[in-house]
């Protein structure tokens, strides 16, 4: 199965589940810990000056409610007024991890004229913190003001500080004093002030740390991942949706490339063999007739040599038709060697040949033809047996202007001359409209 992640399909349902995510983490119901709820901590006390007696000036008035007064009627050394909750269990070293609870909700009912009433955790920490010193244990606190608390009170727990007198007290390294509740063993609500001649009460109603299950900032930095990964997918899929069809559409380029070289090769393959004569291989009558319509839109005068194999008629007969095949062949080869490039010559039909040449005079044309005649009688050919060859010739020159096809008829006119003169000749026809011949 496929998955386009680009798809809207598929897009709504990441905002959908990012969305369920965000309203799930706001109605998930919070991590709780009831510290006053019995079974909360391990122990709770109130911490008095001396031995727990009748007259001791701090005493519960209802214990079971957390419900306690404080008396100082004279001046102690010592005046604490507060309640302990103690948070580790029978290893006094080890105490609760808080680090997941964000708040701390106290609902606390205070009657007394103390300025503040403190809120304060001590974290136990083995690297300096020793067991039968629990001052030891790094404390962090904060003082909230009656009018603080006479509504429940939300704390939240990065307002506990480690307070100054601590960290003059043990003169730690400076990483020591730095507030962390990975380890609290113990959590005290007091009243940090001269208690003399005073009454306080306090009643502890309930006392709850409160955080989330899942760590907020893991789960917007979950999101953000996910998203950056579906979009990184997306950007990938794309990418390599772009590599396969810029492949394709380069495969399609070279099969057009190689199809088109193809029908180049074709193209000149029919051109050819519409222009050229196939037993010779000079130009046949068409490729002749194009070759000389493009000569005569030319503005300078053109020599024609008309040229007739004698007596082929008994060299068939005699040598038979393949020995005559390749009298015609020779006889075209013989004429291709002896031209310019610039002439050109083509079968005109059976045993004729017809050269084209640029010759300003006819007597230039003449000399090519007398060239060529004496080539041809020169050579023999080797065919069931060896004989010689001759041809007659007629020479015209086509005037710039002038009619191909009048000037066709006086080199064959010519010809016909040299045949009736006794044939292996070159005759010349300077004609009518051949006001530069001589
Ligand atoms: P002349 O000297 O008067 O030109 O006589 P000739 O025999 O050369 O001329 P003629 O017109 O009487 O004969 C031409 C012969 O050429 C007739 C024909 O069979 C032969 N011929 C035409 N085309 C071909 C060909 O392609 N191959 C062969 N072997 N013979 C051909
Ligand atoms: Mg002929
Ligand atoms: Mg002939």
């Amino acid at each position: 199965m496929r998955y386009d992640l680009s798809k809207p399909s598929l897009l709504g349902a990441g905002i959908a589940l990012t969305l369920a995510a965000l309203v799930g983490l706001e109605l998930l119901p919070a991590r709780t810990l009831e510290l006053t709820r019995p079974g909360g901590v391990s122990n709770l006390f109130l911490t008095t000056p001396g031995e727990d007696h009748a007259e001791a000036p701090v005493q519960w008035l209802d214990a079971e409610h957390l419900h306690w007064r404080c008396h100082y009627t004279a001046i102690e050394k010592y005046q604490p007024c507060g309640l302990t909750l103690v948070l580790s269990g029978d290893d006094p070293t080890r105490g609760r991890d808080l680090t997941r609870f964000d708040t701390l909700e106290m609902d606390l009912v205070y009657k007394g004229p103390a300025p503040f009433v403190r809120v304060a955790i001590r974290n136990f920490d083995p690297r300096f913190s020793k067991v039968e010193d629990g001052n030891s244990a790094r404390m962090h606190s904060v003082n909230l003001r009656p009018r603080d608390v006479e509504k429940p009170v939300r704390i939240d727990l990065s307002e506990l500080t480690v307070p100054e007198w601590w960290i003059h007290q043990f003169n730690l390294a400076r990483e020591y004093n730095r507030p962390s509740l990975e380890n609290a063993t113990a959590l005290t609500i007091d009243l940090p002030a001269d208690l003399s001649g005073q009454v306080h009460e306090l009643q502890l109603r309930s006392l709850v740390l409160k955080g989330d299950w899942i760590s907020r900032d893991r789960v917007y930095l979950g999101i953000l991942c996910s998203w950056l990964l579906g979009a990184s997918l997306v950007v990938l899929r794309g990418w390599q949706q772009l590599r396969r069809s810029n492949r394709l559409q380069q495969r399609e380029i070279d099969a057009l490339m190689v199809r088109t070289r193809q029908l180049r090769i074709e193209q000149e393959q029919l051109r050819r063999q519409a222009t050229i004569d196939e037993l010779t291989g000079v130009l046949n009558r068409r490729g002749l007739e194009g070759a000389l319509d493009d000569l005569e839109a030319q503005a300078e005068p053109l020599g024609l040599v008309l040229l007739d194999i004698d007596h082929f008629k008994q060299i068939n007969d005699h040598w038979g038709h393949a020995s005559g095949d390749e009298v015609l062949r020779r006889v075209a080869a013989v004429v291709a060697a002896n031209l310019r490039a610039s002439d050109i010559v083509g079968r005109w039909g059976g045993e004729e040949f017809l050269v084209a040449c640029r010759c300003r005079h006819i007597d230039e044309a003449a000399a090519l033809a007398e060239k060529l005649r004496a080539a041809v009688a020169a050579t023999h050919v080797d065919s069931k047996g060896r004989f010689s060859i001759t041809a007659s010739f007629g020479v015209t020159l086509v005037p710039p202007g002038a009619a191909m096809h009048r000037a066709f008829r006086r080199a064959d006119a010519a010809l016909y001359r040299a045949k009736e003169s006794g044939r292996n000749r070159v005759e010349r026809s300077a004609g009518q409209d051949a006001a530069t011949t001589v």
